[in-house]
């Protein structure tokens, strides 16, 4: 079975293979003459490059034009640095997703210890901590960074293959998490910000936006409003019902703030007690500060809402009822 499709005319999704979630990131092809624009573009590896490329020369192309990155996740931003740069493929970024590139996958050093820090105040053990911030060096070495040629705002039309898109700005998974509307034939190239099965993590930390799960809900009533025919996610396949998947996922999180804050109640918490009452202990360390960031982003929100209270020190940060 091929992983190229043609979704509509001239668009074609491509199937590129990742070691996690599950397994598979969805990036699309649109077609121009002879020219390529491509909406995110897998890992940095060998395999995943090779059926780009080929893709390309299947659907007629000889030539990358434009390169679209939602967001600067390995999966969908990874082989940019092959792609895109001089002489290659003009990238388009959101800017909030560009200070991000640096610290993370080029000079890491800084963000391991600002990780780590952050791990400890919010509760983590030391010994744990250790280990957890230099998850992140794994990471790095799937990706190779470019310079964005054009750095989006959000709102902007954008000209793929022969359609014409509209850049929606949904922050929240990421702080520049970009989708793609095309009004015309009701298409959404939703990235990883509304997905069939799983819900995107959403999670506080110190790249991410000071209150990333109500920016992520308030973009999902946004992104339903606009009543998408097909929504094409970056992982699992294509969907009809955005207002029932957005209802479902807004449940989910509701569901978790309850949960929150009644671990909370009287007590003071630190997130990390909280997401070890919330999720037990687990042994992937991945996972484990995926599960920290994702309690801190329901705490935070339980805070702005003034259902909790946020205390800080230098050395702690705790959670209590307000
Ligand atoms: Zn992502
Ligand atoms: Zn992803």
């Amino acid at each position: 079975m091929s992983s190229l499709t043609e979704i509509a005319a001239g668009v074609f999704e491509l199937r590129l293979p990742i070691p996690f979630e599950d397994g598979l990131v969805n990036v699309f092809l649109f077609t121009d003459g002879s020219e390529v624009d491509l909406l995110d573009c897998g890992m940095n590896s060998g395999e995943s490059l090779e059926m780009i490329r080929s893709a390309i020369s299947e659907v007629g192309g000889t030539k990358l034009r434009r390169l679209v990155v939602t967001h600067i996740h390995p999966d969908h931003y990874g082989a940019a640095g092959v792609l895109a740069g001089e002489g290659r493929a003009d990238l388009y970024l959101h800017r909030l997703e560009v200070p991000l590139v640096h610290p993370r996958y080029v000079e890491l050093e800084q963000l391991v210890a600002e990780v780590r820090k952050y791990l400890l105040v919010n509760g983590v053990p030391e010994s744990e901590a250790e280990v957890l911030s230099n998850s992140q060096r794994a990471l790095s070495q799937v990706v190779a960074p470019a310079e964005p040629a054009v750095q989006l705002d959000g709102a902007e039309t954008l000209r793929l293959g022969r359609l014409d898109l509209r850049v929606e700005w949904t922050p929240g998974h990421s702080p520049g998490h970009v989708c793609l509307w095309s009004a015309k034939q009701g298409l959404l190239f939703a990235g990883d910000h509304m997905l069939p099965e799983l819900s995107p993590n959403i999670g506080l930390h110190p790249q991410s936006t000071p209150d990333p799960l109500h920016e992520y809900l308030d973009g999902l009533q946004r992104m339903a409003a606009s009543r998408p025919r097909t929504i094409l996610p970056a992982h699992g396949r294509p969907f009809r019902d955005a207002e029932a998947r957005v209802e479902i996922l807004t449940a989910h999180h509701r569901r978790r703030l309850d949960q929150v804050t009644e671990i909370v109640g009287v007590r003071e918490l630190t997130a990390w007690e909280v997401a070890l009452e919330l999720w037990g202990e687990r042994d992937n360390l991945y996972e484990k500060r995926l599960a920290l960031q994702e309690g801190l982003a329901h705490l935070q929100a339980l805070a702005v809402d003034g259902i909790l209270e946020k205390l800080v020190a230098p050395e702690s940060v705790r959670w209590r009822a307000a």
